[in-house]
């Protein structure tokens, strides 16, 4: 059921810091406090996550590892026939669009694909630049930064978009591009990653699609619950 009020337009206000530590400690006594390793590979972060698009992470994982276990380096990717990449990531689904778009982002990246600069420059234009290359979104290129080099942003994917919203993080009908700009705001930096993923636990475990929140213990926190008892 819908909220009757409390996280629609003109009614939303952005969360106070304390609120949002709020929700933060709940998560974290429920989840724990997951924390982030950087792989300071933001290649591989990049690709990862466009074969993620539309498919479970064991397809995209699957894709992924045919793909490097047939090339050798991302130059033989890019370089390799269209059709040749297509048919390697097929178990990553919609593969037909992902294998040009994997090798055109290739293309764009220089002759020794270093995005090094990246955590150097500052955060529009790294932002800017990594949501320049074909099919990638406001979400890939948090994920570049975050999982790359613990640059505090936060991949706003369907678990943190819906649970974000419900809990007035956010604009409930907020566009996926305000959701992000919104968790950027009213987010403390240390806490970037552990909110993203406590988000998306809470969202796979109670916060689904139909929300459980007889048993949330956000339930006090929670203007959606709030709007529909
Ligand atoms: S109270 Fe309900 S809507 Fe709110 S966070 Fe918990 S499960 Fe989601």
């Amino acid at each position: 059921m819908p909220p009757k009020s409390g996280s629609g337009k003109g009614s939303w206000k952005r969360p106070r810091p304390d609120r949002v530590r709020r929700i933060r400690d709940r998560l974290r006594e429920t989840y724990g406090r997951p924390r982030n390793s950087p792989h300071h590979d933001p290649v591989h972060e990049l690709i990862l996550t466009i074969l993620s698009q539309n498919t479970n992470d064991r397809n995209r994982d699957v894709a992924y590892a045919a793909l490097r276990d047939r090339f050798p380096d991302w130059a033989s990717i890019r370089d390799a026939p269209a059709a040749t990449v297509v048919e390697t990531i097929r178990h990553g689904g919609l593969a037909n669009q992902k294998g040009p778009r994997i090798q055109r982002v290739l293309g764009l990246l220089g002759q020794d694909f270093d995005l090094g600069w990246l955590p150097e420059a500052p955060r529009h234009e790294a932002i800017e630049f990594l949501t320049g290359l074909p099919g990638v979104g406001r979400k890939t290129a948090a994920c570049v930064m975050i999982f790359s080099f613990d640059h505090p942003e936060i991949p706003v994917d369907t678990h943190v978009f819906r649970v974000g919203g419900r809990l007035g993080l956010f604009r409930i009908k907020a566009s996926f591009e305000e959701a992000h700009d919104e968790m950027i705001a009213v987010t403390d930096p240390a806490d970037a990653f552990e909110l993203h993923m406590n988000l998306i636990s809470h969202g796979r475990a109670v916060c689904r699609p139909v929300p459980r929140c007889e048993v949330c213990e956000l339930r006090r926190l929670c203007p959606y619950r709030r709007a529909v008892v």
